[in-house]
């Protein structure tokens, strides 16, 4: 039988043993192992792989701890811009939406796109007047407020810098979400969330609803979800690089992977990580940061939830 699996990630960054209370370490373990085992049901009851990244990236979007729907970081006006990305690696199709606000679920958005017009990408008011017609109830900002990202904010607010997200140190904390699956028939997709960066202005939109840079899948070769600093990741076009490095030089996923995040990223100094699954159901979960939330499961049996290196 052909094996299924799903990986999934709540963002890369400086995350050192010790930084957090045992209490806060079992929730954000808890809330992965939430979403993961949902995503493995859908794979386990027939669904496709694009019905379990979606389910999966929406648990982590509920989640307060993640910076993406619920909990998501602060712009410099105080507000919270969204970005999410979808992609079908059967068929190719992709969705993505970029600077929306008050939408709960920003990869459900995203995921109509991919189906529900002809479109892949929207952005600002016009991805806000597509939700509109679908009849999408948006969220009080207050749903998306979070204590600890408010004071992240508070922190830089009256400055010229943005930040990511999540840990100790001020100019590596990632916080995005995202999850990659290969379904019962070899089908596989990638999905990815965030709410980008705190304090940020003029419209900045990162690599995570760029298709081919944070998000991309195509059943040839892998589906990639990413996380870390958005503009390295973009010029690095990092998703489309580990899929070409298989389809074109034949590494494995693994190879494939490494070679970009322990090198080919780090040589313009981009730091962050990735999860990727091939076809035949690999996964892995390279990162070249102290830590990445993270966890994947297989039909074989393997389990993991962790977040240090
Ligand atoms: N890659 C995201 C961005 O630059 C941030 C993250 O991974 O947390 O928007």
């Amino acid at each position: 039988m052909q094996t299924f699996s799903i990986a999934i990630h709540g963002g890369a960054g400086t995350l050192i043993k010790g930084m957090m209370t045992p209490e806060l370490e079992a929730k954000y373990k808890s809330d992965l192992k939430t979403a993961l085992d949902a995503g493995y049901q859908f794979l386990k009851e027939g669904k496709s792989a694009v019905e379990a990244v979606a389910e999966s990236v929406r648990l982590l979007e509920d989640s307060p701890l993640f910076n993406a729907g619920k909990g998501s970081v602060f712009t410099a006006e105080g507000t919270h811009e969204m970005d999410a990305a979808i992609m079908d690696g059967k068929t190719l199709n992709a969705g993505a939406v970029s600077l929306i606000t008050g939408i709960k679920n920003p990869v459900s958005l995203s995921r109509d796109v991919m189906e529900k017009s002809e479109h892949v990408f929207l952005a600002g008011e016009g991805a806000m007047q597509f939700a509109n017609e679908l009849n999408y109830k948006l969220e009080e900002i207050d749903y998306f407020y979070d204590e600890f990202r408010y004071q992240q904010w508070q922190e830089i607010k009256d400055s010229d810098s943005f930040q990511l997200d999540h840990s100790a140190k001020k100019d590596s904390k990632f916080g995005t979400v995202g999850a990659v699956a290969c379904d019962q028939h070899g089908n596989i997709a990638a999905a990815t969330s965030t709410g980008g960066m705190t304090n940020k202005n003029w419209g900045r939109v990162g690599d995570s609803p760029m298709i081919g840079a944070g998000n991309y899948a195509n059943n040839k070769t892998c589906a990639v979800s990413c996380t870390g600093s958005g503009e390295f990741f973009i010029r690095g076009v990092v998703a489309y690089d580990v899929s070409c490095l298989m389809e074109h030089k034949n590494l494995s996923l693994e190879e494939a992977s490494n070679e970009v995040i322990n090198k080919r990223i780090l040589e313009i100094n981009g730091d962050g990580g990735l999860i990727a699954v091939d076809a035949k159901g690999n996964i892995a979960m390279p990162f070249n940061t102290e830590g990445m939330y993270r966890a994947c499961k297989s039909s074989t049996g393997k389990e993991e939830i962790s977040i240090y290196k």
